[in-house]
């Protein structure tokens, strides 16, 4: 069983809403992203930090590297939530948003509603299809 084939049976309007609340937390990632990194041209959605400016003395390159080594981090984990929303735009146009990635059923909506872009079902929960069965 392939849980791709299957389409969502989430109501248009709640879909709509995750689909508002993901566009608005992608435009605030892209803005932490861009208070220290550029959009790389040739890639979408990826940026690439701006390496700091302090001065020459070495004391003032040390800290460059160690500003840059953070951005670096940040830029990692803000790129990591973009693709998971990107992720969870693309289930959406595809007709299969909140279906778990590992069971195939509907996630719970409350679960949705706090993280949009979950694509299995909560853990606490449990998945119809136990994890064991599912990979032998
Ligand atoms: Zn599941």
């Amino acid at each position: 069983m392939k849980s791709a084939e299957k389409k969502t049976t989430l109501s248009p309007a709640f879909i709509k809403e995750m689909k508002e609340k993901l566009l608005s937390r992608k435009e605030k990632l892209e803005k932490q992203l861009l208070s220290f990194a550029k959009p790389d041209p040739k890639q979408k959605d990826n940026f690439n930090s701006n390496f700091p400016e302090f001065g020459d003395k070495e004391d003032e390159n040390a800290a460059e590297v160690a500003v840059f080594e953070g951005n670096l981090s940040m830029e990692e984990n803000l790129e990591q939530s973009m693709e998971m929303i990107n992720r969870a735009i693309q289930k959406i146009e595809k007709g299969t948003y909140g279906i778990c990635e590992k069971c195939g059923s509907i996630i719970n909506e409350e679960r949705l509603k706090i993280m949009p872009t979950a694509t299995k079902c909560a853990p606490s929960q449990g998945c119809i299809i136990k994890e064991s069965n599912s990979l032998k």
